[in-house]
């Protein structure tokens, strides 16, 4: 199983920031700007690339678990980021979107 996937299962501990039966977000070990969660489908997909008719449904879902997560820190302007593939920085192959916001969030990159 992938490290995303333990983290998911709760078999590998993490800073749990929300949950519900389709995903997962936590604080990201190594954080670039004040806030740095990390978004995840509980599902395994492998990154972006994966991403099929038959499995989209739980992106939308993740993108509106960002705006009402966000919306409840009070974080108006943030980023977005999911790295596809080895060449663009993904270094855990499971699905996930990087979000960061607050001090720090003009020099992060991920
Ligand atoms: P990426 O490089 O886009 O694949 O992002 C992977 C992210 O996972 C990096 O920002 C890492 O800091 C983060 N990361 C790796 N291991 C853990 C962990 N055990 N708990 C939280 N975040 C992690
Ligand atoms: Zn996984």
């Amino acid at each position: 199983m992938c490290l995303f996937c333990e983290i998911a299962k709760k078999n590998i501990p993490s800073t749990c920031v929300y949950e519900d039966e389709q995903v997962f977000v936590f604080n990201d070990i190594n954080p670039k700007a004040e806030t740095h969660m990390l978004v995840i489908p509980k599902e395994h997909i492998d990154n972006v690339a994966g991403i099929t008719p038959e499995n989209s449904a739980v992106v939308s879902h993740i993108f509106e678990v960002i705006a009402k997560l966000t919306k409840e820190m009070g974080l108006t302007d943030y980023k977005v980021i999911s790295n596809c593939g080895e060449g663009a920085g993904q270094t855990v192959f499971h699905l996930h979107f990087h979000v960061l916001g607050g001090k720090g969030l003009d020099k992060a990159f991920v």
